[in-house]
C-alpha cells in the first residue's frame, strides 16, 4: 500500500456500477469462474436508471408476424441508421434467450388467462414485443438481478465513486476509487473492468440526475473512444404538473392508448403521423409537443395533455399501477382527468465506442448498458434498452472473464496518476483558492442551459454561446472549484464537485459534435438545418483524447445488412423520416 490509498483489492474483472448491465455481467462473469468484484457509486439495486424503468424489456419475435429482422430493422429506423448493424444483429439475435433465464432467476411477466405473455407495443416497434411486469419492469428485472449477485456472493463496494482508470501501454492495470463512507482512496488492480455506468442525462434537467456520464469522461480519458454524443433523447412524457409529481411518465401509457391533446382539444398526432399517431418514435413526438406549444397550443403550464380518461379504470389501476399512485398523492385521478406532461431529457444513446465483444480500444476495457454506444444509433426504441442490458452485460461479463483469466495481471500501477487523484480530493476539501467557487450555482446553471441551448431543439448561436460556457467552466472555474464541507463522511459536496468535473467533459462532447453535425436526424434536430442530409451525414463521430487534447474522426456507417442507400424513400427524404410521418420545417 502507497501514500493516500488505504486499501488495496485484488480481482479479475472489476465491475462499475449496479444497475442492470452491471449487475448481469458480474454475474456472467462469476459464471465463468472470474474473481470478479462491483464498485458502485450508490447501492446496488437501488442507484441508476433500471429500478426506475417502467414499461417494457422488447425481447422480440414472440408475436407471430415478428421477427428479429423486423425488430432489427425498426431498431435501425429509429436510430437514424447511425446504429453499428453488428451490435443490432446481436440485440435482436440474442433477447429471446433471456426470458427463460430471467425467470429462471424469479423474474415474473405479464402474462393472460391462457399462461402466454402479455406484449406492448411501444413507439417505432412496428410490432407488440415488450414482455413487462405491469409498469415497474425495472424494479422487477432489477429485483431479481440482485439475489443473483448476492447468491453467488459477489463483493460489492456500495458507495464507491470510480474517479479513474489506469492504464499501462495500453492495458487497463487498474481503477482508483473514492470510498463515500470516510472520502479515502481504494486501488482495485485489476486487468479488465467492466464499465456499466449508465448515461450522462444528469447534465440536462433529467428525472435520472445523478447520472452524471462518469464512465464517459472516465473513459475517453484512459484512452477509449466516444460515439454518437450529440445525440440525446427526450422523452416526450415527463409529468409536468401538478409540480410535485414530476418525473417520468411510462410510454406503457402510450401503449396502453393514451391519447395526446393541446389545449384546442385536438389529437395533434394525426396531422404529424396519421398512422402511428402516439405511437410514433420518441424523437419525433418531442418535437411536435415542441411545435405545439412554441406555438401557443400548450397546456395551462406550457406541457401537453395525456389522457387515459376514456380507457377502463380497471386498464388504469392495474396496468398503470404506478403512474396512477404517482398523480393521486397529489390528489389527481387520473382515470378522470388529463396529465399536464412535456418533453424531457432521458437517454444518452451514445456511449464508449466498442467492439461485438464489447470491448474499446483500450485492451481490458469493456463497457456495457447505456454506457455503450452504437446499438442505439441517434435514438433508442422504447424497452430496447432493458435488453440491451442483459444482452450486452451477459456478453461484457463473459469476455472480461475470458480475457482476465487468459492473460492475467499485466503492467505497472502509475503511481502519480493515483498521487494526483489524491491531491485533486484534498485540494477540494482543504483548499480556500483565492475567489473559491461552490459546485451548486454551476450544476444548476448549467442545467437549466443545455435544456435551452442542447435540448429538443438547436441551432448554431445557441450552441456557440453554450460551448463559451463550458469553455469559460474549463478554463476559469474548474481551478477555483472548493468544498465548503471539511468532514470526511458522506461528503455530497465532495461528490457534487468531482461531478462538475465530469459535466464538463459531457457538455463539451455533446455541443462539438451538434455543431459538427449541420443536419436533423433522430434526436438531433437543428432550427437551421431542419433536414436529414444522407449525402453528407450519414456517418457518425467519434472523439478520442491524444495528449490531453479532444480530436474527433468520422467514421462511416457500418451498412453490413442493411444499407439505407436501397430505401428510396429513406435517401432522399426530409427530416424526420418514419414510414408515415410528415415533414416538419
Ligand atoms: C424513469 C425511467 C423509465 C425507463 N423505462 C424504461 C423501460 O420501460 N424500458 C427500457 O428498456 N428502458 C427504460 N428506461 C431506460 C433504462 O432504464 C436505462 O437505460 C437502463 O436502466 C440503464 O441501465 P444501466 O445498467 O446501463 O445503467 P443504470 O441502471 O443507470 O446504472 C448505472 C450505475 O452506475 C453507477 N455509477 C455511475 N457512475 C459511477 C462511478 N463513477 N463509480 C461507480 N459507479 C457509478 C450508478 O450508481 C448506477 O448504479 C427508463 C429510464 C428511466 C429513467
Amino acid at each position: 500500500m502507497k501514500g493516500s490509498v488505504r486499501e488495496v483489492v485484488d480481482c479479475d474483472v472489476l465491475v462499475v456500477g449496479g444497475g442492470g448491465a452491471a449487475a448481469f455481467a458480474a454475474i456472467s462473469a462469476r459464471e465463468k469462474k472470474a474473481h470478479v468484484v462491483m464498485a458502485d457509486k450508490g447501492q446496488l439495486g437501488k442507484s441508476g436508471c433500471t429500478p426506475n424503468a417502467h414499461g417494457g424489456m422488447a425481447v422480440g419475435h414472440l408475436h407471430p408476424e415478428d421477427s428479429w429482422k423486423v425488430h432489427f430493422e425498426d431498431t435501425l429506423y429509429s436510430g437514424g441508421f447511425l446504429n453499428d448493424q453488428r451490435l443490432v444483429e446481436i440485440l435482436c439475435k440474442e433477447s429471446l434467450r433471456f426470458i427463460p433465464k430471467l425467470e429462471t432467476f424469479g423474474a415474473i411477466f405479464d402474462r393472460d388467462q391462457n399462461g402466454k405473455y402479455r406484449l406492448r407495443t411501444f413507439g417505432g416497434h412496428s410490432k407488440p414485443r415488450s414482455v413487462f411486469s405491469g409498469d415497474a419492469t425495472g424494479h422487477e428485472l432489477m429485483t431479481s438481478l440482485k439475489r443473483e449477485v448476492v447468491r453467488r456472493d459477489i463483493p460489492i463496494f456500495n458507495e464507491m465513486m470510480l474517479l479513474c482508470i489506469l492504464v499501462d501501454e495500453g492495458r487497463v492495470t487498474g481503477a482508483v476509487g473514492l470510498d463515500k463512507s470516510n472520502s479515502n482512496l481504494i486501488l482495485f488492480k485489476t486487468p479488465t473492468i467492466v464499465l456499466a455506468t449508465g448515461g450522462g442525462v444528469g447534465c440536462w434537467p433529467a428525472a435520472a440526475e445523478r447520472q452524471m456520464g462518469d464512465g464517459y469522461s472516465m473513459a475517453i480519458r484512459a484512452g477509449a473512444e466516444l460515439v454518437d454524443m450529440e445525440f440525446v433523447q427526450y422523452h416526450p412524457t415527463h409529468a409536468w404538473w401538478p409540480y410535485g409529481v414530476r418525473g417520468s411518465v411510462s410510454e406503457s401509457v402510450r401503449s396502453e392508448g393514451g391519447q395526446l391533446t393541446n389545449s384546442l382539444g385536438e389529437r395533434f398526432m394525426k396531422k404529424y403521423s396519421p398512422k402511428r399517431m402516439e405511437l410514433s418514435t420518441r424523437d419525433f413526438i418531442s418535437i411536435c409537443e415542441y411545435r405545439e406549444i412554441t406555438e401557443g397550443r400548450g397546456s395551462k403550464h406550457q406541457g401537453i395533455y395525456l389522457s387515459v380518461t376514456h380507457l377502463l379504470p380497471e386498464v388504469v389501476e392495474n396496468r398503470l399501477r404506478t403512474v396512477f399512485n404517482k398523480y393521486l398523492v397529489y390528489g389527481h385521478d387520473i382515470r378522470k382527468q388529463p396529465m399536464e406532461i412535456r418533453f424531457r431529457p432521458h437517454y444518452s444513446n451514445g456511449g464508449i465506442f466498442v467492439d461485438e465483444r464489447m470491448e474499446s480500444r483500450v485492451s481490458g476495457l469493456f463497457a456495457a448498458g447505456e454506457a455503450a454506444g452504437g446499438v442505439h444509433g441517434g435514438n433508442r426504441l422504447g424497452s430496447n434498452s432493458l435488453i440491451d442490458l442483459v444482452v450486452f452485460g451477459e456478453i461484457a461479463g463473459n469476455e472480461a472473464a475470458l480475457k482476465a483469466l487468459r492473460q492475467g495481471h499485466v503492467g505497472r500501477i502509475n503511481w502519480d496518476e493515483v498521487e494526483a487523484e489524491n491531491e485533486r480530493i484534498e485540494r477540494l476539501i482543504h483548499g480556500n483558492p483565492k475567489n473559491g467557487i461552490r459546485s451548486m450555482p454551476i450544476r444548476r446553471s448549467h442545467t437549466e442551459m443545455m435544456d435551452l441551448y442542447m435540448g429538443v431543439s438547436r441551432n448554431e448561436l445557441g450552441m456557440k454561446k453554450m460551448m463559451e460556457e463550458v469553455e469559460r467552466l474549463k478554463g476559469d472555474l474548474l481551478p477555483r472549484l472548493h468544498v465548503a464541507d471539511q468532514s470526511r463522511r458522506y461528503n455530497y459536496e465532495l461528490i457534487d464537485t468531482l461531478e462538475i468535473f465530469t459535466r464538463a467533459d459531457i457538455e463539451e462532447l455533446a455541443i462539438r459534435g451538434a455543431l459538427m453535425r449541420k443536419e436533423s436526424r433522430a434526436t438531433h434536430y437543428r432550427e437551421d438545418y431542419p433536414k436529414m442530409d444522407n449525402q453528407q451525414w450519414l456517418k457518425n463521430i467519434v472523439f478520442y483524447m491524444e495528449n490531453g487534447e479532444l480530436k474527433h474522426r468520422f467514421k462511416a456507417v457500418n451498412k453490413s445488412m442493411l444499407d439505407p442507400e436501397m430505401i428510396p424513400d429513406f435517401f432522399g427524404s426530409d427530416f424526420p423520416w418514419h414510414e408515415d410521418e410528415t415533414y416538419i420545417g
